[in-house]
This record gives C-alpha cells, structure tokens and sequence, in this order.
C-alpha cells in the first residue's frame, strides 16, 4: 500500500507573511514529499506494507523510522494551519493549559522557548497522557510523542528548512508568527477526541 501526501487544506499562499508561498512550495511539496516517497519505496515488499503510519513508527528503527515519523510529523505540522482560523483554545483546553501553565501566553512562552533551545534540528510538541495532562516536549530530528504513548497536539518544526527562506537564523520570530496561524479547532478537535 502507498502512502499518498495528503493536500493542504489551503492555498499554497494563504499563509503568507506567516510562511510564505515559496516556503510552502520547498517544505510541503519538496521535503515532505522526499519523506512520503522514501517511505513509500522502503516498505514495498516488506512486512510494513500493510501497516498504519502509526504503527510502521512504532515497530521500525533507523531509515524507515526516520522517514515514517517524519512524513507523520509533518502531516500534523501542516494540518493545524488556516489564514482565519480559531485563535485561542476551545473551553476544555484552555481551562487545562491555564491548570498548568498559569495562563495561555505563559504556555505560549514556554513553547516559544522550547522551540528557540532546542539544539539542532527536531520538533516542539504539546502532547497529551491519557488523563488528559499536557506536557512541552522538545524532540530531535523526527522525534514523535507518538514513541512515548501520548498524543501529539500541536506542533512547530524547527529544522531549518521549515523557516530559512523566511527568517533566516530568526527563529524564535518564526516560532512566534506561528501563532497567528494555527487554527485552535483543529487542536481542540485533537484533545477532546
Ligand atoms: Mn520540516
């Protein structure tokens, strides 16, 4: 079975200035692509045809793990993203990040800082247990939550191909433009499913 790179579900510049077009057209359709189309010519023939993304991530090391958990990695990157989305977390999470952080800019602080002092290149999540409690968690190259049990919630890429083009070595500028894209609803929907 061949994984097929899903479509945004927005144009390639509606995320402009945020993340310009030619960023789009360089991260999602070269970069994201190249993990898809690995991925896809390592598992052919072999017992990871028939699996899940999800469970391919859990079962596979090296190479394969790699490409798998970054083409998961950056299907969750693309998809928490809309020009004119929800701007703050829905009741229920918000109540849970103010819980645990004191307050959503507090939270968006600490993300922020996550982000900027994670050496190298790798993902920062927010993630969920099962009980629902979240937590920051800074991961190296295609680093996933997914390996430690939780759920992934939300989550900005700092390799740098994610943010070059457009800020150069500006990145915790980038990691706070993103606010002003993601689409809460999509993180909600997340966390209360
Ligand atoms: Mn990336």
């Amino acid at each position: 079975m061949k994984f097929i790179q899903p479509r945004l579900p927005y144009t390639p510049d509606a995320l402009e200035p945020v993340i310009s077009q030619t960023t789009i057209d360089y991260h999602y359709g070269k970069h994201e692509k190249a993990y898809i189309d690995t991925l896809n010519s390592l598992i052919e023939n072999t017992e990871y045809d028939n699996m899940s993304l999800e469970d391919i991530i859990l079962n596979s090391d090296g190479k394969l793990f790699n490409n798998a958990a970054q083409a998961w990695n950056h299907i969750c990157y693309f998809f928490q993203f809309a020009p004119n989305g929800q701007k703050v977390p829905g009741g229920r999470l918000m109540e849970k990040i103010e819980e645990q952080f004191g307050s959503f800019e507090d939270f968006q602080k600490a993300f922020v800082e996550a982000g900027a002092t994670l050496f190298g290149s790798g993902w920062v999540w927010l993630a969920t247990d099962t009980s629902g409690q979240l937590c920051i968690l800074q991961k190296h190259n295609a680093g996933t939550p997914l390996t430690d049990g939780l759920k992934p919630l939300l989550v900005f890429d700092v390799w740098e191909h994610a943010y070059y083009l457009d800020y150069q070595n500006r990145r915790a500028e980038y990691l706070n433009k993103l606010w002003d894209i993601i689409n809460w609803q999509v993180i909600d929907d997340r966390y209360n499913q």
